[in-house]
């Protein structure tokens, strides 16, 4: 079946609605470009949610793949495997942390965080009574994933409402106020977990010196700083973690997922020093899948990929160069263009009805064979593949002015199909 309309149909049928897909179906992928069953072309703008930093089917984490699954895809942690030790030494050497405990996805990454938090602040720090409960400081706008206790993390109505009851143990703040944040510490607080850059919430940018200043508060009162890292990490805003843009501002406990294995196998980590990741003892967290051969052989393959390619570099400068280009689009439609690297997110304008939601603007785009998605409705999301080139760049920022300008002459919401 390759007819796309048959296809939407049948999944839509037969699968959960939990997705809003642009109404394209793909069959193929290699490097920056998508095709889908009607073998058209398109410079993908996602990257799968910055999991495919490293281009779509890479040639070495193919072959990284097709030669673990060759040879042993899944003894179990029941069993050692000559994988593991090689991938965790190159996570540490990478990241500067002293350990790392391997999981599959951002939000099993994030549980993980979560338990070893509580459990450090109880056993290692100390100083709560048994009746206080540890509590972990999160942020408004945060995105950790979609288990129950990422949701209860959460102030989405969206991700939450219909799913309580919910986790215990979270305290709000707005993001990127330090004030906030240290009124919120109290003796129950055992960490402070934020995302460096909000990427679901619409690629929100901190002010200058928050991350460093953060650090330095949750040291003074012996409270974990904690980054989710699972989208703002391993090259994506121009550094090999966000959190190297600003002075002194190293995680106690880091989390990783998405690019860690280039889209290709599913595998998140928590990295942290021996005191945090210590807690866990024998038969105390664990997974399955977490730190499986198959998994850790593409994500070493995806780590020297991002080093051997100086795709970290390569996003600092063409990062620069897109937002330079698209803060140069005079339109009466955009209200910001902000981000980091190549995670740029287009803000539209308040107030002008369906043309103020970035969903049409990705549909026009679309047309035009460009994919991106929306987040939070009025933000139009660009963050193509690391290896994305120069002309592409420019390509991308052509585009978007060209889709700008259609709407900003068509009378009402949508522009009469382009390109
Ligand atoms: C995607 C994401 C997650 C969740 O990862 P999954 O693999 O979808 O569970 C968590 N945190 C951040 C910042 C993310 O972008």
């Amino acid at each position: 079946m390759t007819d796309a309309a048959a296809l939407i149909a049948q999944e839509d049928r037969f699968g959960a609605h939990n997705y809003d897909p642009l109404p394209v179906v793909l069959t193929r992928g290699q490097g920056t470009f998508v095709w889908d069953v009607e073998g058209r072309k398109y410079l993908d703008c996602l990257s799968a949610y910055s999991a495919v930093n490293q281009g779509h089917c890479h040639p070495r984490l193919v072959a990284a793949l097709v030669e673990q699954a060759n040879r042993l895809a899944l003894p179990s942690r029941a069993f050692r495997h000559d994988r593991m030790g090689p991938l965790l030494e190159k996570l540490c050497a990478l990241s500067g942390m002293e350990m790392a405990l391997l999981m599959n996805s951002g939000a099993e990454a994030f549980e993980t965080a979560v338990k070893a938090a509580r459990k450090w602040g109880v056993t290692v720090r100390g100083g709560l009574s048994a009746a206080e409960a540890p509590e972990i400081i999160v942020c408004d706008g945060n995105f950790h994933g979609r288990t129950v206790t990422a949701i209860s993390a959460s102030s989405e109505p969206a991700y939450r409402d219909g799913f309580g009851p919910f986790t215990p143990g979270f305290v709000r703040v707005p993001f990127g106020d330090l004030e906030a944040l240290r009124g919120a510490m109290t003796g129950r607080t055992v960490a402070f977990l934020t995302e460096p850059i909000q990427g679901e919430a619409g690629v929100r940018v901190p002010p200058d010196g928050y991350l460093s200043a953060a650090k330095r508060l949750c040291a003074e009162r012996r409270v974990l700083f904690m980054l989710d890292e699972i989208q703002t990490g391993l090259g994506r805003t121009g550094a090999r973690f966000a959190f190297e843009h600003e002075p002194d501002a190293r995680p106690d406990v880091l989390l990783l997922g998405k690019a860690l294995s280039g889209g290709m196998y599913p595998v998140s980590a928590v990295l942290a020093s021996r005191e945090v990741l210590g807690v866990f003892g024998p038969g105390e967290h664990g997974s399955t899948f977490g730190g499986n051969p198959l998994g850790a052989a593409v994500a070493s393959a995806a780590l020297d990929v991002l080093l051997d390619e100086h795709l970290v570099g390569r996003a600092r400068a063409l990062g620069e160069r897109l937002l330079g280009r698209l803060r140069a689009v005079d339109s009466p439609l955009i209200e910001e263009v902000r981000g980091r690297g190549l995670l740029v997110g287009v803000v539209l304008r308040e107030g002008l009805g369906a043309r103020s939601s970035a969903r049409p603007y990705c549909e026009a785009l679309m047309r035009r064979g460009l994919l991106c998605k929306e987040t939070h409705d009025r933000v139009l999301r660009i963050a193509p593949p690391l290896v994305v080139t120069e002309e592409q760049v420019d390509f991308i920022a052509s585009e978007v002015e060209a889709v700008l300008r259609a709407f900003e002459e068509a009378p009402t919401d949508a522009p009469e199909q382009g390109g």
